[in-house]
């Protein structure tokens, strides 16, 4: 850990509205004269003509590649080889956490600039520096880093609104852990991703968004789901909800650190009856099972419960497909919990069997309540 210094970092700028999406082509205007656009075959398919207006407009020359759904490091070198040869100054992201993680890798690997554009707001993927590879079984295979975050986030809420709703929950289970996350990490002294302690911007922005979420959220996916959403009209509560989502949940991690919500979120996918279950799902029981780790009250872990039943995020094991788990489950989940680095980022040590009565401990509360 780097002592005596404190890092922050963040995007450089931050564009979010609804509509927002046909301004692209102008802003990468800023950052290259020969942009490529990173994507996957289905959203290709749908935004082409939009995007080629955009571009068309700002009379920026329009080149789109589509990656074929995963995160590799042979993916990501082929697609740089190519656009090495092609002359490529800049990559636009565009997609969900995978488009935008190979787009990465391949800014990273050319050298030059990055801009993000989500399509769904699922992850930290869209503002953090981070990416995360993957092998062809789909097992994470390392964490590379940009050297900066994304030059811009250009987020389009009406798109956002668009994709399933499941997806939006998920960014909001991703985002809700934060602030209990970064005061966990900070009280235990340990290591930020900038690889500092956790800093006082990072604590301040996850208790920011950890407020947004609770006060937005509810109201925010009641507009979504009504249809309120469109290029031309959009919600207070939604657009504050994204920011806290997309923005402030990846500031404050990045610069306060992750804890044992994440840890949980390790363990839980490696289930394997938890099969095609969400990264934010994960992290939103893993902050139940972090919150009686605590020791919080039990008043306090089923508030939250309350909440997480009422917008449509998971509270027990069940909800995750593993109706009446087993304790060789139990173990699975446990084992590969306690190989996260984020388990050590806790005030006490923990261990397996901590683990496992905490979360023992969660079945028991939320399903008698
Ligand atoms: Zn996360």
């Amino acid at each position: 850990m780097i002592e005596n210094q404190r890092i922050v970092s963040s995007p450089s700028r931050y564009i979010q509205g609804p509509g927002a999406l046909d301004q692209l082509g102008a802003v990468t205007r800023d950052f290259g004269k020969q942009p490529l656009v990173v994507t996957d075959e289905i959203l290709r398919d749908l935004f082409r003509d939009r995007l080629s207006v955009s571009f068309d407009k700002a009379g920026q020359p329009f080149n789109l590649v589509t990656f074929p759904g995963e995160v590799t490091r042979p993916t990501i070198d082929r697609l740089t080889e190519d656009a090495r040869r092609t002359g490529v100054d800049l990559v636009v992201g565009f997609g969900g956490g995978k488009a935008l993680d190979t787009g990465k890798g391949v800014a990273l690997f050319l050298g030059v600039p990055f801009i993000s554009v989500p399509t769904i707001a699922a992850t930290d993927a869209p503002a953090s520096f981070a990416i995360a590879v993957y092998d062809d079984h789909h097992f994470l295979s390392e964490i590379l880093m940009l050297p900066r975050n994304p030059e811009v986030v250009l987020v389009d809420s009406a798109v956002i609104a668009g994709a399933p709703l499941r997806f939006l929950l998920a960014g909001i289970g991703d985002a809700i852990s934060k602030k209990f996350e970064a005061q966990a990490c900070h009280r235990a002294g340990r290591e930020t991703p900038n690889g500092t302690r956790s800093t006082r911007t990072g604590l301040a922005i996850a208790n920011a968004c950890y407020d947004l979420i609770r006060a937005h959220a509810a109201p925010a996916i009641a507009a979504v789901k009504a249809g309120q959403i469109s290029a031309d009209n959009t919600s207070d509560d939604l657009e504050s909800l994204l920011e806290a989502t997309v923005l402030l949940s990846t500031v404050g991690f990045e610069n306060a650190g992750l804890s044992v919500s994440h840890a949980i979120a390790k363990g839980l996918p490696m289930v394997p009856r938890a099969e095609g279950t969400l990264h934010g799902e994960h992290v939103a029981y893993g902050l139940l099972v972090h919150l009686v780790l605590e020791e919080r009250p039990v008043e306090f872990i089923l508030e939250l419960v309350d909440f997480y039943r009422h917008i449509g995020l998971p509270t027990t094991l069940a909800d995750f497909g593993l109706t009446g788990w087993t304790e060789e489950e139990l173990d699975t989940l446990t084992a590969n919990a306690m190989l996260s680095p984020s388990v050590k980022r806790f005030e006490v040590t923990l261990d397996q069997d901590m683990l496992k009565a905490a979360i023992r401990r969660v079945e028991d509360l939320v399903t008698g309540h």
